[in-house]
């Protein structure tokens, strides 16, 4: 079999499933869209015969699509809902915006480099997703003029808690967020669970995590 034909063996989509399942994903929902979603049209031709296999991969522009355990504990930690408008920082593949695309009513998604966008836009197009909406911007300001959402997630590291974004949820909404650690705590990431409280929110840290970092302003190169 070519790796070509092993990115598309149905067999390896299942085997993932059930390696999610083993690893504590038990949302069936969340399963359900992760199977529907073909991960090896996001990935790079020389990486197709990987695509199931659970790990990161390098997209263009020095970015990565992240691991489908990752994408699968951060979906099922935002708790969505078909009829929830769901805001993502950071394209990148588009991989996960299809994944929420299929349980959120309408998802937002932005980009800091217009050939990724490009790209997952082509893929949105491709799987017939209409409700996604997505742009090249400086996502570090999250999205005005769409806020407030139910449902946020970033999948680049913030450097610190970003509360212009969470401004922009809704009262009992949730926010999936990768954070820069200090060093003086240990440095690395964290992935935390933001809940939107009329006073303010509340923070759960779930798991250390690897993400790119958010970085201010659209990428000058393409
Ligand atoms: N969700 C992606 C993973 C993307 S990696 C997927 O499923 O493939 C993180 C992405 O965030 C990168 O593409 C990076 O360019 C983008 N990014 C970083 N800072 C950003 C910012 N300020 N605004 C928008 N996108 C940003």
């Amino acid at each position: 079999m070519s790796d070509q034909d092993q990115g598309r063996d149905p067999s390896r989509v299942i085997q993932l499933i059930m390696t999610l399942r083993r690893q504590g994903i038990t949302d069936g929902k969340v399963l359900g869209a992760i199977e529907r979603t073909p991960r090896e049209l996001f990935v790079e031709n020389a990486f197709e015969g990987q695509a199931y296999e659970n790990n990161a991969l390098p997209i263009e522009c020095g970015q990565t699509i992240s691991q489908p355990y990752v994408v699968a504990f951060m979906t099922m930690k935002l708790e969505v809902t078909d009829r929830m408008k769901v805001l993502e920082v950071g394209t990148g593949s588009g991989y996960q915006a299809a994944v929420l695309a299929r349980l959120c009513r309408r998802l937002y998604t932005i980009e800091r480099y217009r050939t990724l966008l490009k790209e997952a836009q082509k893929r949105f197009d491709k799987l017939g997703l209409t409700n996604v909406t997505a742009k090249v911007g400086d996502g570090t300001k999250g999205w005005p003029e769409q806020a407030p959402f139910d449902r946020i997630i970033l999948t680049a590291a913030a450097p610190s808690m970003p509360e212009n974004i969470i401004a922009q949820l809704k009262t009992g909404g949730i926010a999936i967020i990768p954070i820069d650690v200090p060093a003086a705590d240990g440095g690395g990431q964290l992935l935390v669970k933001i809940t939107k409280t009329d006073a303010g929110y509340e923070r759960e840290d779930l798991l250390p995590v690897r993400f790119v970092p958010m970085v201010e302003g659209v990428a000058r190169e393409l």
